[in-house]
């Protein structure tokens, strides 16, 4: 039998990972700048807590859950995103008892059982980042400053960042009504799911991928006619806020999020650089009564969820820093036990090392020593034994040889 990886999964090899790894640290370093700390929370929660949170109608709940019941008949899903376990963890952790606001970042894989393309997976990663306790639109425009200064920091210059407020639930209720009555003169021109969203959930329907509904819906009312006036104040200081930062942004009154919890803001980082088609690297926003729904005291909060899978393309590698391996080669007369207390005093000068380990000839190990791109090779022969100072490392790459042993 030959295995195969399951659809819409993908091994993450060696000369991938150390991408990954540098995704990572960046994450952690810049998140830690801004005082967020890091949450680990279960793979899988129980299947009504994705429900509640977030929603009954959104394709990620009514499609795309990884869904199971376990031997003890428990109803449990694969995290479909990141958002509602932090929510879960922090409320069962009486974390947001303390001194407000609090800020976690998390780097979690998640499951949607979807349809598999280049930056669109079954399993996938997102690095995200949730702040609670904070109303203000300064805490809106930090994480949206924060993110832009990390995908810079991969060296990812070009991504466009679309903004819009899709309001509190009093002034969204006003426009659901104007974009289901909208909706109601255009059925004939909407896919089947459209129609049931207009009745359901109309803001979704701004968040169809079909064509046909995204130009139907162009001549649809806009949330920015319907915001109150908390919501627009909001949202106009945030502009003011991330034009003062220098942070480039279009303002698209069009733009909705996948998940039903969000209030006031939602953002995206859009790239082109998939096959020439575009694709959000980060979204996120406000979700403020999330908290209060999932049955903690109503608290104030807004995330974001970077797609690594997507970003792990766009990285310059270029800013990536390889690891130097040393080679360290036994002469043909020279017992490899000889240079094993060699390569543990380098090891523990931290430095990476590799031995003879198939018992090779000199003249192999050479051939083995530049198959696993090792940097810098040491010969160690009777003399050297001798005469420990005497050895030589020599750089691969410029051809020098240094004597520091
Ligand atoms: P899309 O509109 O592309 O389906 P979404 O609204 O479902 O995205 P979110 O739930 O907001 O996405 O997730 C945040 C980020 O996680 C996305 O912007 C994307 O970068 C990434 N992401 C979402 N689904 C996938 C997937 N199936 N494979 C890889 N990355 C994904
Ligand atoms: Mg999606």
């Amino acid at each position: 039998m030959n295995y195969q990886k399951p659809k819409g999964t993908r091994d993450i090899l060696p000369v991938e990972t150390t991408v990954w790894q540098f995704m990572e640290q960046t994450g952690r370093k810049i998140a830690g700048l801004y005082n967020y700390r890091e949450i680990r929370t279960p793979t899988f929660e129980d299947v009504s807590l994705y429900k509640r949170s977030v929603g009954d109608t959104s394709d990620i709940v009514s499609k795309e859950m990884y869904e199971f019941k376990d031997k003890g008949d428990r109803s449990l899903a694969l995290r479909p995103e990141g958002t509602a376990g932090v929510v879960r963890a922090v409320v069962e952790n009486g974390l947001l008892n303390s001194a407000l606001p609090q800020k976690f970042y998390y780097f979690s894989n998640c499951f949607r059982y979807e349809n598999t393309q280049k930056g669109r997976y079954r399993e996938f990663n997102q690095f995200g980042l949730e702040c609670f306790g904070a109303e203000a639109p300064q805490a809106d425009a930090e994480l949206i400053i924060l993110i832009d200064k990390y995908l810079r920091a991969l060296g990812i210059n070009d991504c466009t960042l679309l903004l819009n407020s899709i309001g509190c639930p009093e002034c969204r209720a006003e426009y659901n009504k104007a974009l289901r009555a909208f909706a109601e003169q255009h059925l004939d021109d909407l896919c089947f799911d459209c129609k049931r969203r207009a009745v359901e959930n109309p803001l979704r329907m701004l968040d169809c991928k079909v064509e046909k509904c995204q130009e139907v819906l162009k001549s649809a009312p806009s949330i920015l006619d319907y915001l109150c006036p908390e919501c627009l104040a909001h949202f106009t200081e945030l502009q003011k806020l991330l034009n003062n930062a220098g942070v480039k942004f279009s303002v698209n009154d069009r733009l909705v999020r996948g998940l039903d919890y969000y209030t006031k803001t939602v953002f995206e980082f859009e790239h082109s650089g998939f096959d020439g088609k575009k694709l959000t690297v980060a979204a996120g926003g406000r979700y403020d009564n999330l908290v209060g729904e999932i049955g903690g005291k109503p608290c104030a909060a807004l995330g974001v969820g970077i797609g690594l899978d997507r970003v792990v393309h766009l990285v310059n590698t270029a800013l990536v820093e390889p690891e130097e391996l040393y080679y360290i080669a036994n002469t043909d007369n020279i017992n490899i036990e000889k240079i094993i207390p060699f390569a543990e005093k380098m090891r523990s000068q931290g430095k990476n090392v590799e031995i003879n380990l198939a018992n090779r000839s000199f003249k192999a190990q050479m051939k083995y020593a530049n198959a696993i791109n090792a940097r810098y090779l040491i010969v160690v022969g009777q003399k050297e034994l001798d005469d420990p100072q005497s050895i030589e490392i020599k750089d691969l790459l410029t051809g020098e040889t240094s004597l520091k042993f």
